[in-house]
C-alpha cells in the first residue's frame, strides 16, 4: 500500500500515531489548519466535513514535480467520505456538494498563500443547485466569486481585469453597491470572467469539477513557493522545508440572507490583551469579506442581539477552545441560515503589550502556571515595551497648535514618526536605500505590500478594522499602526492625503499613534515609557525573578550558586543607579570611574594630575578631585543601599583625557605664524608632553592595571574616596556592599603589586572613620592570559567580572570599531561566523574561555563571585551562557535590565535542575 497522504478531519487519531503522539508533529503533518479542523472535530465543534492533504505529500510534490503516488487515489477516496458524510455528491447537478480548497502550513501565515470558494460549482450545477435553494442570486454570486478566485488564484490571472469587468457592469446600471447587483447581473458578470479566463489562458474555466479539484490542489502546492510566502517566511524565520497541507472543506454558506453571515473573532483583544472578546461579522456574506474591509462590519456582541441562540453557542465554543488550548484563539465562523460552523481556530497573533497581559492573566486564572506564563513572552517583546511612545504633553500641544490630522482604529501601540509613503515599493525603498524613517499609508494592504510595512516605523490605512490585513501583520511584526482612518481622502494618484482641507503630500512627516489611533502632521517628540506603569509586565517580571531565586535551579558544586542568575546594571551615575533599581537590578555590575573625569570642572584638575612632574605634585592634584569622586559614590551607595555596588579603578590610557594633538598643534602653528606670545609656551610644553604620551596601539598600551602601577596615586586616590563614601553612608544608616574592581589583569603579580597597597587604604580609612563594614576586591577577566590562569588571579581576586567585549577583541585579534565597519558583515554573510560575537558571546571560543575561568577560579576559591559586565550582559543568548557556566549575576544597562531578568528565568527553566560542572 503506498503512503497514507491523505487524513479526514475524523482521523485525528491516526496522524497522532504516525507522529508518535506528538501534537507539534501533528501541526507539522497536517498543519495548523488541518490539525484545527481535526482537533476541533474530535471535540464536538461544529466543522463543515473535510479532509488534509498533508505537508509530506507537498515537499514531495515539490521535489518531484508531480503528485506523489496514490495521493491523487485517496483525495478521491476522501471525497467519497465526505459525500457520504454530507449526503450531498460532488459535481452532481441533482444535489451538488462543494468544497473549498485552503492552505495551512504548520506555521499560520495570514493571506500569504492561496485559498478557493466553491469549488465544484459549474454550469450545470449552479442549474441543480437553484432549483435546491431556490435562490438564484446566492447561487450565481457564488459561482462567480469561484469563476473569479479560479482565474485569480490558481490561473494566476490579475485581479484587475475581474475588478474592472465588474466595476464597468455596475457603471453601466448604475448601481453604487454590489448588493444591488441582482441573479441575472451575476449570471451576465459569469459570463464575463469566464471570457476573462479564455482570454488570458486560451482555454475554458474548466466545468468538470474533478479538474477544479485538482487544478487548486495543485495551486496551493504552489503557493508555498510563490513570492508572498517566501517573503514572508524569510521576515519571520519559518523555514522553507515545511511545506504546506491542503484542506478540502465542504462549502457552508454566509451569503444565503440573513439568516446567514460569517465572521471572524479573537477570544480576547490582541492589541491590549484585555479578557474580553473581539470580533467582527457581517450579514449575508462569504469568506474573506470581512477581513478584505471592503464592507463595514459589526462588532461580534451584536450577534447577540440579531441571532441570540447562535451568540451564545458561539461564545461556549470559544471559550472550550481557549480553554483547550490554554492560549488566546483567534477563530473564523461561518452562520448558514441560522446553523454555526466553526471554520477555523489557532493561536491568535498578538502586540508585545496583549502578549504580557494574556500571559499574567491566564495565569492568575489558573489556566497556565507562573513559569509557562513567563515562558510565553519572548526578551523582544519586552524590549518593545520599553520602546519610546509620544510624549504626552508633546500631544497636547501639537492639538492645540492644530497638527492633529485624523483618528482611526488603534490596531498595533507604540508610536511612530516617519516621512508617509503612499505605496509598499516606495516606502521599502526611502527606508532602505535613502536610510529615511517611512510610514507607508494606504486605503487598506494586501499580503502584496508586506515588504513595504515591514520596512517602515508605522502604517497607516483609511479602512479596515482591527482584523483587517494591515492590523494583523502589523501587530505580528510590533510596527505602530493605525487603520481605518476614514475621514483620510488618500489620493493614490497625485500621492497625496486629505482632511478637511490639510494636505499631507507624498515625503511629509507625520507621526501615528498606534497606542490611541491618533494621527498628526509633522514630528512629535517620543520618550521612554514607564515601567511602574505596566502593571502587568512588572507582575511577570517578578515571577521571573521568583523563578531565578529559587533554590536547585542550578545543581552545582559546594559554593557555586544553585539559584539561576541575578541582574546587575551598568550605571555610572546615581540617576542611572536609580533607574537600575527601578527596573530591577539588585546590584551594580559596573560603575566606570572615568566618567567622572570628563566633567568640565575636573578635567582641568585631571589634565594637571596627568602633566605632574613629581608624585607630590600629583597628590595635590588628586586631593582636589577626592571629594568630587567621594560626592559620586556616596550617590551610588545611597541608591543602592543594600546591594553589591562594583566600581572599577581607572582603565583607559590617560591621552583620552587630554587635548586632541592634531588640533592643539595646529594652534600652535597658527600662533607661530601670528607672532602671537602669549600662552604660546604652555601650549607647546602641553604638546610636547601629550606627544611624549602617544602610543601606537593605546587600546593594548598604557591603561588598566598598568597604568595603576606605574601612576599608583591615582587608584590610591579612587580607593580613599571609595572608602571614605562607604564610611559616610555607613554612619548614616545606609548599608553598603562596595567591591573594588581592577582591570585588564593578565598576571597574578600584576594584583600582588596593587591589591595590597589598596586594601591597606580600606583598612585605614575604616580604621580613621571607626567604621566596619563588608567588601571586596576583585578583577575583570578581559585578557585571554587571565582567563587561562584564572585559578592563580583568584588567589588574590574575590571576584571576577567577565570584561567580553576586550576578551573578544583579544581572542578572535580583531579591534571591534574596524571589525565592525570593514569586514564583519561579509563574515556573517558568507557564513564565516554564525553572528556578530561582539553582539552574542562566541561560546566556542570566547564562551570557552569563560567557562574554564569559572570552573578553574572556584578551583581557589569555591564561593568566587562571578559576573559579566560587557555589552553581551544584555542579550539573552549571551545570558543564557551565562547561566550554563555558573555566573552568580549578568550586568547590562539599566534599559536592559527588564529583558536580562526575563531572559534569566528562560534559562533557568530551560536548563532546570541541569548540573554545572558534572556535566563537563
Ligand atoms: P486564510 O488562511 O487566508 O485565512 P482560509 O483558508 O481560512 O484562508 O479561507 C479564506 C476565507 O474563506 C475565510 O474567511 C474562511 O472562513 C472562508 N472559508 C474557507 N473555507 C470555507 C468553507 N468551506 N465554507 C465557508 N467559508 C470558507
Ligand atoms: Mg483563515
Ligand atoms: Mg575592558
Amino acid at each position: 500500500m503506498s503512503k497514507k497522504w491523505v487524513y479526514l478531519f475524523g482521523e485525528v487519531a491516526e496522524a497522532e500515531k504516525y507522529c508518535g503522539g506528538s501534537w507539534d508533529k501533528v501541526r507539522g503533518l497536517l498543519g495548523g489548519k488541518g490539525s484545527g479542523l481535526a482537533d476541533m472535530t474530535r471535540a464536538g465543534v461544529p466543522v463543515p466535513p473535510g479532509f488534509t492533504v498533508t505537508t509530506e505529500a507537498c515537499n514531495a510534490y515539490s521535489a518531484s514535480g508531480k503528485f506523489p503516488e496514490g495521493m491523487w487515489d485517496q483525495e478521491l477516496a476522501a471525497l467519497k467520505e465526505v459525500e457520504n458524510e454530507t449526503g450531498k455528491k460532488f459535481g452532481d447537478p441533482a444535489n451538488p456538494l462543494l468544497v473549498s480548497c485552503r492552505s495551512g502550513a504548520k506555521f499560520s501565515m495570514p493571506g500569504m498563500m492561496d485559498t478557493v470558494l466553491n469549488l465544484g460549482l459549474t454550469d450545470k450545477t449552479a442549474e441543480g443547485m437553484i432549483k435546491l435553494t431556490n435562490n438564484p442570486r446566492f447561487v450565481y454570486d457564488s459561482y462567480r466569486r469561484l469563476v473569479e478566485m479560479f482565474g485569480s488564484v490558481v490561473l494566476g490571472i490579475p485581479d484587475e481585469p475581474f475588478e474592472e469587468g465588474l466595476k464597468d457592469y455596475k457603471e453601466r446600471k448604475g448601481y453604487k453597491l454590489d448588493t444591488e447587483m441582482t441573479a441575472e447581473d451575476w449570471k451576465a458578470i459569469i459570463v464575463t470572467f469566464q471570457d476573462i479566463i479564455k482570454k488570458y489562458k486560451g482555454f475554458d474555466f474548466p466545468q468538470a469539477p474533478l479538474k477544479q479539484l485538482e487544478l487548486a490542489t495543485l495551486a496551493v502546492f504552489n503557493s508555498w513557493n510563490g513570492k508572498r510566502a517566501v517573503d514572508y517566511r524569510r521576515a519571520t524565520n519559518i523555514p522553507d522545508d515545511l511545506g504546506t497541507a491542503v484542506n478540502i472543506v465542504t462549502m457552508v454558506f454566509g451569503n444565503m440572507g440573513n439568516d446567514s453571515g460569517t465572521g471572524v473573532a479573537f477570544t480576547r483583544n490582541p492589541s491590549t490583551g484585555d479578557r474580553k472578546m473581539m470580533g467582527e461579522y457581517l450579514l449575508n456574506a462569504q469568506g474573506e469579506d470581512v477581513v478584505a474591509g471592503i464592507r463595514n462590519t459589526d462588532p461580534v456582541e451584536n450577534m447577540s442581539k440579531v441571532m441570540p441562540e447562535v451568540y451564545n453557542q458561539f461564545m461556549d465554543i470559544t471559550n472550550k477552545l481557549e480553554r483547550h488550548y490554554q492560549e488566546m484563539q483567534d477563530v473564523e465562523f461561518t452562520i448558514e441560515r441560522g446553523k454555526l460552523w466553526m471554520l477555523q481556530t489557532r493561536n491568535g497573533k498578538r502586540t508585545a503589550k496583549a502578549a504580557v497581559k494574556i500571559a499574567v492573566d491566564m495565569a492568575n486564572e489558573k489556566l497556565i502556571s507562573k513559569e509557562e506564563a513567563v515562558l510565553r513572552v519572548t526578551p523582544e517583546q519586552v524590549d518593545t515595551l520599553l520602546h519610546p511612545q509620544f510624549d504626552e504633553k508633546a500631544k497636547k500641544e501639537a492639538e492645540k497648535a492644530g497638527t492633529f490630522f485624523a483618528k482611526g482604529v488603534n490596531a498595533s501601540p507604540g508610536a511612530a514618526v516617519g516621512q508617509a509613503y503612499f505605496d509598499a515599493d516606495k516606502a521599502e525603498k526611502m527606508a532602505k536605500e535613502h536610510k529615511q524613517d517611512t510610514i507607508m499609508v494606504r486605503p487598506f494592504t494586501k499580503p502584496d505590500d508586506v515588504h513595504g510595512m515591514i520596512a517602515s516605523k508605522g502604517v497607516l490605512t483609511s479602512e479596515g478594522g482591527a482584523t483587517s490585513h494591515a492590523a494583523v501583520v502589523a501587530r505580528q511584526f510590533g510596527i505602530p499602526c493605525v487603520v481605518g482612518a476614514n475621514v483620510i481622502k488618500i489620493d493614490l494618484e497625485k500621492r497625496k492625503m486629505e482632511v478637511n482641507g490639510k494636505v499631507v503630500k507624498e515625503g511629509e512627516w507625520i507621526s501615528v499613534d498606534g497606542t490611541t489611533g491618533q494621527v498628526f502632521i509633522g514630528k512629535i517628540p517620543t520618550m521612554a515609557p514607564k515601567l511602574e506603569e505596566q502593571v502587568e509586565l512588572m507582575t511577570l517580571l517578578t515571577w521571573a525573578d521568583e523563578i531565578c531565586a529559587t533554590p536547585g535551579m542550578r545543581k552545582a558544586p559546594k559554593g557555586w550558586p544553585t539559584t539561576g542568575l541575578q541582574v546587575w546594571a551598568n550605571a555610572d551615575y546615581p540617576k542611572d543607579a536609580q533607574r537600575a533599581r527601578t527596573y530591577g537590578a539588585v546590584g551594580i555590575g559596573l560603575c566606570r570611574t572615568e566618567h567622572m573625569f570628563f566633567e568640565q570642572v575636573r578635567l582641568p584638575i585631571v589634565q594637571r594630575m596627568i602633566l605632574s612632574k613629581t608624585s607630590s605634585d600629583r597628590t595635590a592634584a588628586l586631593n582636589e578631585l577626592l571629594p568630587y569622586q567621594r560626592k559620586d559614590f556616596d550617590g551610588l551607595f545611597e541608591a543602592m543601599n543594600g546591594y553589591p555596588v562594583i566600581i572599577r579603578l581607572i582603565d583607559p590610557p590617560l591621552h583620552e583625557f587630554m587635548p586632541d594633538e592634531e588640533k592643539l598643534f595646529e594652534e600652535v602653528v597658527t600662533m607661530r605664524v601670528l607672532g602671537k606670545k602669549e600662552g604660546l609656551a604652555e601650549k607647546e610644553d602641553l604638546l610636547s608632553a601629550i606627544r611624549g604620551m602617544h602610543e601606537s596601539n593605546p587600546m593594548m598600551g598604557m591603561r588598566g592595571v598598568r597604568l595603576s602601577i606605574s601612576m599608583p596615586e591615582i587608584v590610591e586616590m579612587q580607593v580613599r574616596a571609595i572608602f571614605e563614601a562607604a564610611a559616610d553612608c555607613t554612619l548614616r544608616g545606609i548599608v553598603v556592599k562596595p567591591e573594588v574592581m581592577i582591570p585588564l589583569t593578565g598576571t597574578l603579580s600584576e594584583l600582588e603589586w596593587i591589591q595590597p597597597r589598596l586594601e591597606r587604604i580600606a583598612k585605614t580609612v575604616m580604621g580613621e572613620k571607626k567604621v566596619n563594614f563588608s567588601y571586596k576586591f576583585g578583577t575583570m577577566i578581559e585578557i585571554p592570559r587571565a582567563a587561562v590562569t584564572a585559578a592563580e588571579i583568584a588567589k588574590l581576586a574575590e571576584f571576577f567580572s567577565f570584561g567580553t567585549n576586550d576578551l573578544t577583541q583579544m581572542t578572535f585579534g580583531y579591534s571591534r570599531d574596524d571589525a565592525e565597519r570593514n569586514f564583519l558583515i561579509t563574515y556573517v554573510e558568507q557564513k564565516i561566523l554564525p553572528k556578530n560575537p561582539f553582539q552574542t558571546i562566541d561560546r566556542d571560543g570566547v564562551g570557552k574561555l569563560m567557562d574554564m575561568a569559572v570552573i578553574d577560579g572556584r578551583k581557589t576559591r569555591p564561593n568566587l563571585e562571578v559576573g559579566i559586565c560587557g555589552e553581551h550582559g544584555g542579550d539573552p543568548e549571551s545570558i543564557e551562557w551565562c547561566h550554563i557556566i555558573g555566573n552568580n549575576y549578568v550586568s547590562c544597562s539599566p534599559f536592559r535590565v527588564p529583558i536580562a531578568r526575563l531572559a534569566a528565568a528562560h534559562s533557568a527553566l530551560k536548563h532546570k535542575g541541569i548540573g554545572i560542572a558534572e556535566d563537563k
